[in-house]
């Protein structure tokens, strides 16, 4: 069932810097942490490579990528592209080929979440 009203992070309601901010924690923590806006819930997030570059573009021996960031509480979401991991951190996407095309489009927040619900993306990153 598509889930609506999601809410993407933009200035005009003051989400846009505390969800990138949740971006920037995420990738210095490699774990998510509550919600910046509204503390109820923990961010949820997946990432790809992006879908532009070659599947594993390495710019100094590294992948770069886009993760995508949501709240499962207050609905805010944003992503942040060109994202670089360090090479001792991986995300292993679990999705199938087939998965990861339906995921694309219009709602996929919504379908990300779905997948999160079901257990379908991996809840944290894998640091070696
Ligand atoms: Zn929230």
């Amino acid at each position: 069932m598509i889930r609506l009203g999601w809410i993407p992070a933009n200035i005009d309601d003051n989400s846009h810097y505390p969800m990138h901010q949740a971006i920037a924690d995420l990738l210095e923590t490699f774990n998510p942490q509550s919600c910046p806006i509204c503390m109820k819930a923990k961010i949820r997030f997946y990432y790809t490579i992006s879908e532009f570059q070659p599947k594993f573009m390495i710019k100094n021996g590294q992948v770069r990528g886009t993760v995508w960031v949501w709240c499962p509480n207050c609905l805010h979401w944003t992503h942040g592209s060109g994202t670089q991991l360090p090479k001792s951190v991986t995300y292993v996407n679990e999705l199938e080929e087939s998965e990861i095309k339906k995921v694309k489009g219009p709602y996929i927040i919504d379908n990300l979440n779905r997948f999160w619900e079901k257990g379908r993306l991996s809840e944290s990153f894998t640091v070696i």
